[in-house]
C-alpha cells in the first residue's frame, strides 16, 4: 500500500467516522472545512486524480455519483445547491494525492472560476 493518508483512512488505520460508503468510494467530513459542509467523497482504492480515474470502469463512476447525491441527501443540501470539485496536480493545487471530490455548500459561496 502507498504511504498515503487516504489508503491509511480507507484502511481503517486512521480512523474517520464515514458519513456515507458504499462499493468503491467512502465519505468523510474534510478535517479543516472551509464551508459549513465540507465533505470529502474517497474513492477505496488508491488512484492518483481524476485523469488515472480514466482508466477504471463505469461501475466506479456510478458510486461516486451516487456518494454525491446521498451525501446531499445526508448533508440536508440538496434543495440548497452545493459545489463538487476535484483539484489536479500542482496548479490545481492538489494535496493529497489520491482521487477525492470536495462537496461544499450550507452557504453562499464565493467567487466562481468558471
Ligand atoms: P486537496 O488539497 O488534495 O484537494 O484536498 C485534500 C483535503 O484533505 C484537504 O481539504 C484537507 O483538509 C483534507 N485532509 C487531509 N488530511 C486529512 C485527514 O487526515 N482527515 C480528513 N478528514 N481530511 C483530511
Ligand atoms: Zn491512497
Amino acid at each position: 500500500m502507498p504511504d498515503c493518508i487516504f489508503c491509511r483512512i480507507a484502511a481503517g488505520e486512521i480512523m474517520s467516522p464515514r458519513v456515507y460508503e458504499n462499493g468503491r468510494v467512502f465519505v468523510i467530513n474534510d478535517i479543516n472545512p472551509v464551508t459549513k459542509v465540507h465533505a470529502l467523497i474517497i474513492t477505496k482504492k488508491h488512484i492518483g486524480d481524476v485523469l488515472s480515474a480514466g482508466d477504471e470502469s463505469a461501475d466506479l463512476y456510478k458510486d461516486i455519483f451516487d456518494a454525491v447525491r446521498e451525501t446531499a441527501r445526508i448533508k440536508g443540501i440538496s434543495e440548497s445547491g452545493f459545489r463538487l470539485i476535484t483539484n489536479c496536480g500542482e496548479d490545481g493545487g492538489q494535496s493529497v494525492p489520491h482521487l477525492h471530490f470536495h462537496l461544499i455548500g450550507g452557504q453562499k459561496l464565493g467567487v466562481k472560476l468558471v
